[in-house]
Formats: structure tokens, sequence, C-alpha cells
């Protein structure tokens, strides 16, 4: 039995929550792999210290007091050691940063600090677990082998040549019965340059490595059971889900569940290993497990979930539906502009298209700067929320359909946008933000429970 466990940065953010996770990764006696976020906030005060341009001795020194602070109390005496290489590692984030202050933009050197907290962390968690007894290395995803391809900030793995890497890397210290502390959030490029996975990436780290080792499972330890039916914040009574499929739970990461990074399910998929999401605060719960094939029945609808701040990009001509060509112009701008597209959705003569309102305005410029002669007008309507109802028998369940959006009438939200039948398992549509909330509840009530 081969696993790998990530720890979130809730889970490795102070004294108290380093000891629970050292006891829960101590407990375990399969053979395994801990991979680890940085501490909470640490990740944010990197990005953050660097647009700020803040001076290094004050962004090194609080990163020092946080992780030593920590470090001290639980290590005591056997903290010298700890010390020097945490100094060690601050002078080569300090290089970084240095370099980083002489140029004007350099995306690389920006991944490279922003994933400091993870080495810091990594660093961490080995030396606690060394002092319990527990034969551990801190590892580098450079060392590691965790190849990265794709844009600074948003890289993806390349599978195969992180699984050809870890094989001699990480498996071996396995078989020698050492468990190896692994950096989440990035891995490498061709030329060993760090490279995110974008925020909250370390979870997906976890699914990669767990590909590359064969793994039997991949266990994620957050700060709550796993997913629920609907954010518990919204509605008091959602409870949480014992076992999902790949497919629902790729849904709900993507349009709103904020339990896992959606892009985690892909490799784990590839490879049939079940992922179970964990509550490293509460670690009896069950959590989650979510695998090929669901052995319990299907509800109709199990899970509802909301992602807000979004906008839909109107485009008008009036016979776009006769010029193909002009729609996949028009798409493209969304894929070379690096937005999210949460719905498309055409008639005779618009294209909608639902993207974070961040990115709006310049989906627009970009859309304007393509002159198309067809194109009569383009409106940006913001303030809208997706909703996203997830459920293995909803698309053959004849008329669930017309039950959800009854609910959705009795509230008085209006539906701007539906997409439905793209997805097997998600029914999909788009209400005003201000009606958002009210509509999940009225939707969790009948469904799931209130
Ligand atoms: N520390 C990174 C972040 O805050 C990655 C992660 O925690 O998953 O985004
Ligand atoms: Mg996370």
């Amino acid at each position: 039995m081969i696993k790998v466990m990530k720890f979130g940065g809730t889970s490795v953010g102070g004294v108290e929550a380093i000891e629970r996770t050292a006891s829960i990764i101590q407990r375990e006696s399969a053979k395994k792999v801990v991979v680890v976020s940085a501490m909470s906030g640490v990740t944010n005060s990197l990005i953050n210290g660097l647009r700020e341009r803040r001076p290094i001795d004050d962004l090194l020194g609080d990163l020092r007091e946080r992780y030593a602070t920590c470090a001290n109390t639980i290590l005591g005496n056997d903290s010298a050691q700890y010390g020097r290489e945490l100094d060690l590692s601050l002078d080569d984030l300090r290089r970084a940063m240095e370099a980083r202050y002489e140029f004007e933009v350099d995306h690389v050197l920006d991944d490279t600090i922003s994933s400091w907290g993870e080495r810091l962390s990594s660093l961490t968690m080995a030396h606690v677990l060394r002092a319990r007894g527990v034969e551990s290395v801190p590892l580098s995803s450079e060392r590691a082998g965790i190849v990265a391809e794709g844009m600074p900030g948003n890289g993806s793995a390349n599978l195969n040549e992180t699984h050809r890497n870890l094989q001699q890397s990480v498996v071996p210290l396995l078989e020698k019965g050492v468990t190896p502390v692994i950096t989440g959030y990035y891995g490498c490029d061709v030329e060993g340059r760090p490279l995110t996975f974008g925020r909250g990436g370390s979870d997906y780290s976890s699914s990669v490595i767990a590909y590359g080792i064969d793994a039997n499972c991949c266990e994620i330890w957050t700060d709550v059971n796993g997913f629920m039916t609907a954010d518990p914040r919204a509605v008091p009574s959602a409870k949480s889900i014992e076992e999902m499929d790949y497919n629902e739970a790729a849904e709900l990461a993507y349009f709103g569940a904020k339990v896992l990074h959606p892009r985690t399910i892909e490799p784990v998929r590839r490879k049939g290993i079940p992922l179970v999401v964990k509550n490293s605060f509460d670690p009896d719960a069950r959590g989650t497990i979510i695998r090929g094939q669901r052995t319990n029945g299907g509800d109709t609808l199990r899970s509802v979930a909301v992602k807000s701040d979004l906008a839909i990009v109107k485009v008008y001509s009036s016979e776009i539906v006769y010029q193909p060509s002009l729609i996949s112009r028009l798409v493209g701008v969304i894929s070379d502009a690096a937005v999210n597209s949460y719905a498309v959705s055409t008639s005779l003569s618009t294209l909608a298209m639902v993207i974070p309102s961040s990115a709006a305005e310049e989906v627009r410029r970009r859309i304007d700067a393509l002159k198309e002669p067809q194109v009569e007008k383009v409106n940006v309507k913001s303030r809208i929320s997706l909703i996203c109802c997830v459920g293995d028998n909803l698309l053959n369940t004849p008329g669930v359909s017309a039950r959800v959006f009854a609910k959705v009438a009795e509230v008085g939200a209006n539906i701007e946008l539906i997409s439905e039948g793209a997805s097997d398992v998600a029914l999909n549509f788009v209400v005003p933000s201000e009606k958002a909330q009210d509509v999940v509840r009225a939707i969790h009530n009948t469904f799931i429970g209130g």
C-alpha cells in the first residue's frame, strides 16, 4: 500500500496544526509521500510583497519569525540544525528577490518566489517528523523531478516525464522506509525553473505525485469534512458527502465548491486511484471518497455549488450561426486571454460567454480589437453567479429541471442563461448574484433536505 497524503495551509498553519498533522502521518502504517502547502497566508504575503515591492528584510523577517517560532516550540532542543537549514533557504529566497527587484517584470522569478512557502513547509515538516522518530526527508519539486509546462502561474504537469522521474527519485526512498515531504504547488520547466500550478495548486501536485508513484490512494487533508451538499456558511443543514465519482467531484470543484483544486481529479482518474478528502481537524470523520464508480445508489441531486463574481459577455451579430469561423474567433479571444469560461451558449444572433468578472473588460477590448464587421454590439452584464447542481441521475430523470427551475422562480430569481445536457452529471444556470444564496437554499432544502 502506497499513499500520498497532502496537507493544506491550515493543516500546517501553526504549532497545534503541525502537531496534529504530524500525528496523522505518524499513525499511518502505509508507505507514504507527504505533500505540503505553504502555511496559511504565506503565499499571499509573498505575492503581495512582490507586488508592493516590500523591503526584503521585512518580508524575510516575518517568514523567519513565523516558521522558526513554530519549529522551536515543537522541536525544543532539536531546533539548531533546523534553524541553520531555514537560514540557508531564506538566503536563497533573498537572492531570488534581489534579482527580481532588479528587473521590472520576470514571471519566472515570481513563480520561484511565490513557491517559497512550500519549501519552508517541507523543511519544517520533515524536521518535525524526524523528531518523532519518522524517517523523513524534505524533497523539493526540483529534486523529485515534477515536470511542468505552460505559462508561469498556470502550469500543467507533464505526467509521463514526472512518472519517469519519480520512479527514480521517490520510489526508492519509499522502499527504504523513508517518508519524503514534497513541496506542493509547483513543478519545473525544461530548464529546471519553477512553474506554479495556479493558486491552490498543491492539491493538483498531490494527484500528479500519486500518478507518478502509482499510489493506491491519494488523501487530501484539509479543514472541512470533504465535499458538502452545499456551502455550510450559506446552508447550515449542509452535510458531507461520503462518496462521489470523478465526474461529479470535477464539476463541483470547477463550479464553486472550494474544497479541492478542480484540476486535481484528472491525474488520479487516469489511473483509477481513489482520492479521499479528509479533515485534519477531525481525522476520524469519514470525509469524501472519490473514485470511478460509486457503490451507493444515485440521488437525483447530490450537491449544489455557487460560482460568484462572474459576468456574461454577449456578442450580437445578426447571422452568427451562419458564420462558424466568427464563433471560433470570438471564443478564441477567451483562450488567448487565458480566461476560464464557465458556459458558452449561442442563438441565431448572439453568442453568450460566462467568464470571471475580472476578465470581462479585457475580453470586450480584445473582441473590439478583432474589428469584425459582422459584430453589431457587445454587452457585459456583471454581478451574476452560476449555480451548479450535481447528481448522476440528473440527465435521466424526467422533470427534474422543471422542478429545479420552479424553485428558482419561487424565490423570484431570473435565470439569465442555462447550460444543461452538456455535462452528464450537472445542471448549470446563471442568476443575479444577489439572489444566488436564496436559490441555493431553496434547491438544497427541496432536493437534499433542510
Ligand atoms: N500555497 C499555494 C496557495 O496558497 C498553493 C496551495 O496552497 O495549494 O495558493
Ligand atoms: Mg486548497
